[in-house]
């Protein structure tokens, strides 16, 4: 995908936390281990029970917002996550290309991943609408994307799920 217009590629930290699988035995950690890019180096990634729970809550925020139908619902939730957030943006290049980062290098995990997740999420729907948050639309798929097509008319979260639902409304119609 591209993110270029997208003001921020954190964005795709909070569409793959809200998808995650974060069970209690480790998930989190796993989850962290995928997406070092967004933390600062060396960042433990070993989260208390308590923040562990506290990363699902935002988890589910992020679902949440994607889940609402309307401007205030989104506005209402995406506060709720921005509240939890402690933004202090820096401008970095540590991979090659400049952009800028949202939590200070400094603090702990999950300070890093709400302030990241509730930055990316947010630059996406003040610039380009509460709509480019869906969740997919496929019989047996319930995550979340972000829409980036041009006119924004996305309804599922891969183009795996896309195809397979077109399989079977294909199917459908030739029963009857
Ligand atoms: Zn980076
Ligand atoms: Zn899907």
């Amino acid at each position: 995908m591209d993110y270029d217009t997208y003001g921020s590629g954190a964005v795709e930290l909070a569409i793959d936390l809200a998808n995650a699988d974060l069970d209690p035995s480790g998930g989190l950690e796993t989850f962290l281990t995928a997406h070092t890019e967004w933390f600062a180096e060396g960042t433990s990634f070993a989260l208390s029970a308590s923040d562990a729970g506290k990363a699902a809550a935002t988890a589910r925020l992020v679902r949440a917002v994607a889940l609402a139908d309307s401007q205030d619902a989104v506005l209402d939730r995406l506060n709720e996550l921005l509240a939890l957030a402690r933004p202090r943006p820096y401008a970095t290049a540590h991979d090659g290309e400049l952009h800028l980062h949202y939590a200070r290098p400094d603090s702990p995990a999950l300070e890093q991943l709400t302030t990241t997740v509730a930055m990316g999420l947010s630059q996406v729907v003040v610039q380009h609408g509460w709509q480019r948050l869906g969740v997919c639309s496929a019989e047996g798929c319930d995550d979340v994307y972000v829409d980036t097509s041009r006119n924004a008319s996305r309804r599922y979260c891969s183009n795996t799920c896309a195809s397979r639902s077109t399989v079977a409304a294909y199917r459908a119609r030739q029963k009857t």
